[in-house]
């Protein structure tokens, strides 16, 4: 017989790839709790059985029905509901987030149990700056939307954390160049498992080798904040180009303004083109 924990909520972190990265801890409120809300049961329960847990399982997402979601907060009255993702930290790209504001509206207990996360591993293996991080999840897929995203944090004085896909990772990184500028970065596949591998460059430079080439597994990319130069000038750029744009072509207004500011030429290009409304 195992004992029983308080009723409430219980975030519990897995392993992103390695089950050896499960916590004694994470392992132990799996075995002792009530019930356990996760993602994918199949994948859930090969976690359970490294764990040697055979807790129930319900299915959880924070697009599930309200009623889902309300009858769990009211089972954590009496229960300890363990919350589970399929892979690392929920609530992170993952579902979770309903959860446990429901949960604190109802005054229910809420504790979690810390663990691996993919963007926090990437970040200690890209050797770059960690100091200050900004955690993109997963960009659009569409191109356009995509661009408008990376616009946004363009001028931001941080590393960019992304989680990407293989098939798309090519485009995301020639996208990334053209809004951030050839800034350096990592790419960082299947962490914690046989096949990890760490590829630094610039973004240029990645975007290139990937371009042909969609490599297998999970992937976050790490990007290196801005030079001293492009974090002054992304600021200023679309003023500059306005004004460029006043007395030159889109083309020779690009090259004035990537000149000045040593942002990528192409980028501008493409923001000259739609300050223009082409
Ligand atoms: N909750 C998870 C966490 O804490 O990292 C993330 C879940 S999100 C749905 C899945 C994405 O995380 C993958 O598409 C990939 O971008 C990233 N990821 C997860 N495991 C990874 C691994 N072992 N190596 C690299 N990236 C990983």
């Amino acid at each position: 017989m195992v004992d029983t924990l308080p009723s409430g909520l219980y975030i519990v972190a897995g392993p992103i790839g390695n089950l050896s990265d499960l916590s004694p801890r994470a392992a132990d409120i799996l075995c002792r709790a009530d019930v356990v809300a996760v993602e994918d049961s199949r994948v859930s329960a090969k976690l359970l059985r490294h764990a040697g847990a055979d807790t129930p399982m319900v299915p959880y997402h924070d697009h599930s029905d309200e009623r889902v979601r309300a009858h769990l907060v009211d089972r954590m009255a009496n229960e300890a509901v363990a919350l589970l993702s399929d892979a690392g930290t929920p609530l992170i790209s993952d579902p979770g987030y309903k959860l446990v504001r429901d949960a604190r509206a109802a005054g229910r207990l809420i504790t979690t149990i810390p663990g691996p996360c993919a963007a926090i591993a990437a970040l200690t293996l890209s050797a770059l700056p960690t100091d200050r991080f900004l955690f993109m999840g997963f960009l659009p897929a569409k191109s356009k939307a995509r661009g408008d995203a990376l616009g946004e944090v363009a001028s931001l004085r941080a590393s960019l954390v992304f989680y990407e896909s293989g098939p798309r990772l090519g485009a995301s990184l020639s996208d990334m160049a053209l809004a951030l500028g050839d800034r350096e970065v990592a790419v960082c596949r299947e962490i914690s498992k046989s096949y990890e591998e760490v590829k630094t460059g610039t973004l240029g430079e990645l975007a290139a080798f990937y371009q042909d080439v969609a490599p297998k597994g999970e992937i976050v990319v790490v990007v290196g904040p801005p030079g001293e130069k492009q974090a002054m000038s992304a600021e200023d750029a679309d003023s500059l180009l306005k004004e460029a744009l006043t007395r030159l072509s889109v083309g020779k207004a690009a090259s004035e303004v990537a000149k000045v500011t040593g942002l990528d030429r192409r980028a501008l290009y493409a923001r000259a083109l739609e300050m223009k409304g082409a």
